[in-house]
């Protein structure tokens, strides 16, 4: 299974993006993620990252294709994978394109999630996470305690530097601009399912398996 989820930031793509890749053993694949990492490991890319995430601007499109090209190689990816945030522009999605051709695979389908933005707002300004672990809470969601700690390794819970309610705007905004022309690209190619998310997590879950599994 080869899937493409899109949405914008705050809609519960992460969650439901782990739900889906445990049922169906195929690996997420998240350049957000990545270049979080990169920007851990104070690597090149992730300097550059790490200055334009603040800002909520995008990466440029041929390292974005380049890092998902290499990740791709991996052997995880043999059965399939989730791609979680790219691609987010329709330079992206043409390389991606070329990209299947290259290694004579095809895309199953392209899940879109929706949500209202004053619900992704305030979704996204009430999140938090732990620095060491990864785990995401939410005061709707997942609640964390007055502490402000994670359960599970007691370290003190932080708010992503892009999820600080300027940036936020900006990230819509881009969403708006460079992502909502995918939805199009992906309409006409008879591969875009779409989904409301503002559900509970399970119903989201279960309208996505209904899609998939017809
Ligand atoms: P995310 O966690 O998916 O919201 O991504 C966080 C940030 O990483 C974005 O705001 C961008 O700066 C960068 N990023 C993630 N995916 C991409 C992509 N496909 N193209 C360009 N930049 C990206």
């Amino acid at each position: 299974m080869r899937l493409i989820f899109l949405g914008p930031p705050g809609v519960g793509k992460g969650t439901q993006a782990q739900l889906l890749c445990k049922k169906y053993g195929i690996p997420q694949i998240s350049t957000g993620a990545m270049y979080r990492q990169a920007i851990k490991n104070q690597t090149t890319p992730g300097k550059q990252a790490e200055a334009l995430m603040k800002q909520g601007k995008l990466m440029p499109d041929f390292i974005t294709l380049g890092l998902v090209k290499e990740r791709l190689q991996k052997s995880d990816c043999k059965n399939g994978y989730l791609l979680d945030g790219f691609p987010r522009t329709i330079p992206q999605a043409e390389g991606f394109d070329k990209l299947l051709q290259e290694m004579h695979q095809k895309l199953d389908a392209v899940i879109s999630i929706s949500v209202d933005e004053a619900v992704l707002i305030k979704r996204l300004s009430g999140r938090r996470s732990c620095p060491k672990c990864g785990a995401v809470y939410h005061a709707d969601i997942h609640p964390f305690s007055k502490k402000g700690l994670c359960d599970k390794c007691h370290e003190k819970l932080v708010q992503r530097e892009d999820d600080k309610h300027e940036t936020i705007k900006k990230r819509m905004d881009v969403y708006l601009t460079q992502t909502v022309p995918l939805l199009d690209y992906y309409k006409k190619k008879k591969l875009l399912y779409e989904v409301d998310g503002d559900q509970e997590i399970e119903k989201v879950f279960n309208s996505i398996l209904n899609l998939l599994e017809k």
